[in-house]
This record gives C-alpha cells, sequence and structure tokens, in this order.
C-alpha cells in the first residue's frame, strides 16, 4: 500500500497527545530486551470461543516463513514475485494444500489456493485472504543490517517487507494453514491469494489479476493491508479497520505566454503567472465533507482524547458543528485534514530551458486525492474561479484512481472484527478508517467484495515510521500476537453461517 498513509494514521494521535519522539526511541529498545513485550497481551485471556486453540507453533513456523520471504528478494521492478509465490506453493504442498500459480507477466505470477466448504461453491459467502509478495526498494548504505537476510536481533525481525507486507502475507499463510489443520468444519471457502505488483500498479498488479482470472478467487469478503493496531505506551490503543480510501489524481497547470529574451521582462511571463497560481492553490481549502466513516472514525478516536482535540472530535457530530472545530481538527493533523477533504498537494514544476529565455509555458503538477464521491471537474472548476487568469488552464491527466464503494460497517463481518479486536486486546475500540492513500482493496470493492484493511500486529508510531523507510522491521511479539489475531478471526468467519 501506500505505506506513508498508514503511519501518518498513527502519527496523528502521537502528535495530538505531544508524545515526545525521544521517550518513544527509549521505550523501543525496551520493548526489545522483554521477550513478552508490554502490552503484547501475554495477560490476556484466550479467547473462550477460540477455534484455532493455541497459536504458538504456528506463529514460531510462521516467522520462518516470513525470514523466508524476506530473503526472496522480490524488489519491484522488477518484482520477480514468481520465486515467493513457488516458495509459497511448497509450503502449501506440505500440508496436502494445492496451490496454482497465476501467470501475469514474465517471472511475475500471483498464486491462489483454496480450503472449500462444499462441492457447490458460493462465491459471495467466501473470505479472501490478500498480501503482497513485491517490496520497494533499499537503499542498502543506510542499513544498518542485510535487508534481504531475514536477521532476528533485538527482539525484532529485520529487513525490507518486515512489515510491508510479507508479516501480512506469512500471518495469512498461518490463519490458512491453521485452519486447514484444524479439521474445522467450514461454512465458507476461505481463499489465499498472493498478488503482486502492488507497490507500482503495473503490468502485473491486481487490476490485471482480476481481470485475468476473477473466478479463481471471487469472494463476497477479503482482509488486507491497510489498517492498524495502535499501541502506544505499551498498550494498545484502538484497532483501525479501513473501510474505503481516497482517489488519487493529478493535474496539470499549464501557463502560457510569449517567449522572449529575459533582458527585457513583461507581464506576461509564464514563470511569474505560474508561480501566482500554485500560491493561490496552496492556500485554497477545499470545502469539509464528512463520509460515514470519516463520521464513525472521529467519534471513536474522540474517546481516546481528553484535551482539546477531543472536545472538537465530539462536536463534529452536533449542530453547533462549526468552522472552529474543522479547522482545529485540520490544523492539528495533516491526515485529518485529509481525511476530511478534498487534498491538493503541488509536486512538480517545470519551466525554462535557458537562463536568459523567458519560457513560453510553464507547468506544475498537482497531486490530488479526491474523497469518495467527489468529482475532479468540480475541483477543477473551483481552482479555474479561485486562480482567475486568462495565461493559466487545467488539464486533468488520465492517470486518475479509481472510485469505489465504501466496504459496510453494518456486516457480520466488521461485527466480528469489532469483537475480537475487543476481546484480544481489553476492550479496544475498532475505528473504521478512510485512508488518503491507495490499496488493492479499491479493485476489490469495485467487484462487490467487503474488503477490510487490517494489519494484526501491535505497532507503535516508531514501528510504523520505518516502513518503506530504512531498517524496517517488526517485533517478534508483535508477529506473534498478529498471528494469533488474525487466525482467530478467520476461523470464527469462516465458521459463521
Ligand atoms: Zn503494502
Amino acid at each position: 500500500m501506500d505505506a506513508k498513509q498508514r503511519l501518518q494514521a498513527s502519527l496523528g494521535v502521537a502528535m495530538v497527545v505531544l508524545v515526545a519522539v525521544a521517550s518513544l526511541m527509549t521505550s523501543a529498545p525496551a520493548f526489545a530486551q522483554v521477550p513478552a513485550a508490554p502490552g503484547i497481551p501475554a495477560s490476556t485471556p484466550p479467547l473462550p470461543a477460540s477455534r484455532v486453540g493455541d497459536t504458538t507453533a504456528i506463529a514460531k513456523e510462521a516467522q520462518g516463513w516470513l525470514i523466508d520471504l524476506i530473503r526472496i528478494n522480490t524488489t519491484n521492478p522488477p518484482g520477480n514475485e514468481q520465486l515467493a509465490a513457488k516458495y509459497i506453493a511448497g509450503v502449501l504442498e506440505k500440508e496436502g494444500i494445492s496451490s496454482e500459480l497465476l501467470e501475469l507477466a514474465p517471472g511475475r505470477s500471483a498464486l491462489v489456493a483454496r480450503l472449500q466448504s462444499s462441492a457447490v461453491a458460493d462465491p459471495s459467502r467466501a473470505l479472501l485472504l490478500v498480501a503482497h509478495m513485491d517490496v520497494v526498494g533499499v537503499d542498502k548504505t543506510k542499513w544498518t543490517v542485510d535487508p534481504f537476510g531475514g536477521i532476528v536481533k533485538d527482539g525484532y525481525i529485520w529487513g525490507r517487507g518486515a512489515m510491508d507486507d510479507k508479516s501480512m502475507l506469512a500471518a495469512n499463510l498461518a490463519a490458512f494453514i491453521a485452519l486447514k489443520r484444524s479439521g474445522a468444519h467450514l461454512n465458507r471457502d476461505v481463499i489465499f491469494l498472493a498478488t503482486a505488483d502492488e507497490e507500482e500498479g503495473g503490468d502485473a498488479s491486481i487490476k490485471i489479476l482480476i481481470n485475468k482470472y476473477w473466478q479463481k478467487f471471487a469472494a463476497g469478503f477479503a482482509l488486507n493491508e491497510g489498517g492498524e493496531v495502535f499501541m502506544k505506551n505499551g498498550k494498545v490503543q484502538y484497532v483501525a479497520v479501513q473501510a474505503s480510501e481516497k482517489v488519487a489524481m493529478n493535474v496539470a497547470v499549464i501557463a502560457r505566454g510569449p517567449s522572449g529574451h529575459a533582458s527585457r521582462p513583461t507581464k506576461e511571463n509564464p514563470v511569474v503567472h505560474l508561480a501566482a497560481a500554485v500560491e493561490k492553490i496552496g492556500n485554497y481549502s477545499a470545502p469539509v465533507h464528512f463520509t460515514t466513516i470519516v463520521r464513525r472514525y472521529f467519534e471513536q478516536l474522540a474517546t481516546l482524547q481528553d484535551d482539546e482535540i477531543g472536545k472538537w472530535m465530539r462536536s463534529l457530530d452536533t449542530a453547533d458543528r462549526g468552522e472552529h472545530a474543522q479547522r482545529v481538527i485540520s490544523e492539528a493533523n495533516p491526515l485529518w485534514n485529509s481525511m476530511l477533504r478534498d487534498s491538493i498537494a503541488p509536486t512538480m514544476l517545470s519551466a525554462g530551458v535557458r537562463n536568459n529565455v523567458i519560457p513560453g509555458e510553464a507547468r506544475a503538477n498537482l497531486n490530488i486525492r479526491l474523497l469518495p464521491g467527489n468529482t475532479i471537474d468540480v475541483l477543477v472548476a473551483e481552482l479555474t474561479k479561485l486562480v482567475n487568469d486568462p495565461q493559466i488552464r487545467f488539464e486533468i491527466q488520465p492517470d486518475a484512481g479509481l472510485a469505489a464503494p465504501p466496504s459496510s460497517l453494518e456486516s457480520d463481518f466488521y461485527a466480528l472484527i469489532c469483537k475480537l479486536a475487543a476481546q484480544e486486546f481489553g476492550g479496544v475500540p475498532v475505528l473504521p478508517f478512510q485512508s488518503t492513500g491507495a490499496t488493492d482493496s479499491a479493485q476489490l470493492r469495485l467487484r462487490s467484495v467487503q474488503s477490510y484493511g487490517l494489519e494484526p500486529f501491535p505497532m507503535t508510531d516508531q514501528d510504523f515510521s520505518r516502513m518503506h523507510g530504512d531498517d524496517e522491521r517488526l517485533p517478534v511479539a508483535s508477529f506473534s500476537k498478529g498471528v494469533d489475531f488474525l487466525a482467530k478471526i478467520v476461523a470464527e468467519f469462516a465458521a459463521t453461517r
């Protein structure tokens, strides 16, 4: 996923409660020294209705799979996900589970496997476990360990993909295999899917996979990356479940005017017009719009705040909710601001060919994240009015993301995740989350899949901040806890009629 978005979600809370980064940094080694890490509920009583039993052993096995997967370099590009897919096929084969490689491009395959509930499949009831095999690149010189060494030290599993997304891949595999081993009667099919090319979204991505092979993994429900089990001060605070996402777009701002000799400047210089336009756009805030998910997110988050921000969060849903509450929240946190409105970030500028030539054209790129349901034409019309310059025009780029309907917050599956999260983590709330970045779930939602983003591993801001960064790592204890949590969700839902 667009992992930056995830870490922003957690950063926000830290920002509000003003937890010093320094204290977090010192708490990380402490976490590592204590085998039963603080807050990773060694103390939590097991689920009374747990259908998977004790997951200690399979979590240990899954740690081995995770380490092996980290050692298979699937840096995208080029991806080479087929190597990881073949490895997973081998793990499944040992369990007597047959799987299929779905070819997408040379060296690039997805993998699908199924635990069948009955002779006649009912895709609308099936549960799909999704994780991607590819990882983003590394700057090896900035790492203190081999990013593809699969090293375990100081209580952490280190390596590219330790979080994004090979931990989810290994945990999905563990939940899937635990279910098979349990011999439980299934009331719905459970499908394991390892995808390719998530980080680049190119020729081997889920879009292509769905177009070519949808019938092989069609499902009514899915678990994917995109949420978080947020931990602070050694305690899980909440579980965020991604149920919707904003839509990425790019719009070019183009200024044109007469080119000429730089020794004779004119008022029509496109560089000057572009700069003025970008400044206006940079200071613009699109109107606030609450989706159901965002409203519920703030309602739940407010219960965890006891300061000024919590007060304003609670007032968001009251009659006197007004500009002030919106402003407080918008200014407190860039993530929250972006959850409330269409966001616009100028990201690239280009103009000029020579130091002494006034160019005929100057361009800027705006990276825009629309709220689901909003349209780009409305926003561009607004920007045109705002800029109010005949020398400027806007050009919507053809690489727009997908607007997908949100996953339901009323489904039995969502209710089950909420129930189990509370049981596993001492009554914590579940926050429905509308991510500002994009994941594979949009493609699934367009196929009417109720897809939920869950990252089952308890993590701090410190842990999250390494995603896509240097020295990516996951606490061993968090991985085990995540495997347990995920296996319970999967087993419970598989047994539900
Ligand atoms: Zn990812």
